[in-house]
């Protein structure tokens, strides 16, 4: 719950504000851009309040995804529909409620013919679980890295799911049900496949469903103000070369959205997606880990 004693000093008046034991996940920014955003520390603070309903949604959306519960109102009753699963295109649905355990990553619900899957975890709240089951429960636990396990023991739990996970990270894991080991790409189910890259961690993996979502955990997202996918460079734990030839292993595949576990979930295209990912990896090379964050924004690549 929000601690209005602790609420930001720069927080607009009105009904919605945010307290300060944000920790700067950047995952209420991404839901109700333009109403949230960061002062010089990165903390998290209300710069508008909402002026529609729409906007109204997109701050619950926010408040119930923060992984401090640190956002809050005054006097508002709970809207009657959930926040979440958030639909965020036919199939893919957002869970929320993201896990402080994860450093506030995303999680995602897919439903796919007979076999569900879920994407990294979030919290594990009996009241998620109710609308997780009228979408027809999980069937397939996919952990992307070590980084994102949070709740997904009591998940795969409740619903007596499989558990997929890299060997190089299964210690995060230790209920897993299947661990994968190598680089080759494994078949999960029908139409879902793990492909392994390297490079985050030494045991991440990306999810690609049905030849048009890639799920992708800390590896690749969407750049907002670049416009285009990019790498974590500040974040590459395990190796920034590996990271640079899973991009060469990404590129090929045929993707139309991206949902990352950082940053935000983008409908590329898949022109889009093969254009920008076709050297993705040689300009890493060329540029550096050390240079990345820092080249111009329009570089060419
Ligand atoms: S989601 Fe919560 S912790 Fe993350 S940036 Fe927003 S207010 Fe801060």
């Amino acid at each position: 719950m929000a601690r209005l004693d602790e609420e930001h000093p720069l927080d607009v008046d009105g009904e919605w504000f945010v307290d300060t034991r944000c920790i700067d996940c950047d995952v209420a920014r991404q839901w109700a851009p333009g109403l949230i955003e960061a002062d010089e520390d990165g903390l998290s603070y209300v710069a508008r309040q909402p002026r529609s309903e729409e906007e109204q949604a997109a701050m619950w959306r926010a408040a119930e995804a923060c992984p401090t519960r640190s956002i809050g109102h005054r006097s508002l009753r709970r809207p009657a529909e959930p926040a979440f699963p958030f639909e965020l295109t036919p199939g893919v649905y957002a869970m929320g409620h993201n896990h402080r355990d994860s450093f506030g990553a995303h999680s995602y619900l897919v439903k796919h013919a007979g076999a569900n899957l879920l994407v990294d975890a979030p919290r594990f709240l009996l009241s998620l679980a109710d609308h997780v089951d009228r979408l027809g429960g999980i069937d397939h636990v996919l952990l992307s890295h070590r980084d994102d396990v949070a709740d997904a023991e009591r998940w795969a739990e409740r619903y007596g799911a499989r558990v997929w996970i890299h060997s190089d990270d299964a210690s995060a894991a230790p209920f897993a049900s299947d661990v994968v080991s190598g680089t080759e790409t494994v078949d999960v189910s029908s139409g879902v496949t793990l492909v392994p890259v390297p490079g985050h961690t030494r045991g991440s993996v990306a999810f690609h469903v049905d030849e048009r979502w890639l799920f992708t955990g800390d590896t690749l997202h969407w750049h907002q103000r670049r416009r285009r996918l990019d790498v974590f460079a500040g974040a590459t734990w395990y190796s920034w070369e590996h990271l640079a030839d899973s991009m060469d292993v990404l590129a090929p595949l045929r993707v139309e959205w991206v949902f990352p576990g950082h940053g935000i979930w983008h409908q590329v295209g898949f022109d889009a997606y093969s254009a920008q990912m076709a050297d993705l990896g040689s300009s890493m090379r060329r540029i550096g880990r050390s240079a990345w964050s820092h080249r111009p924004i329009d570089p060419g690549m």
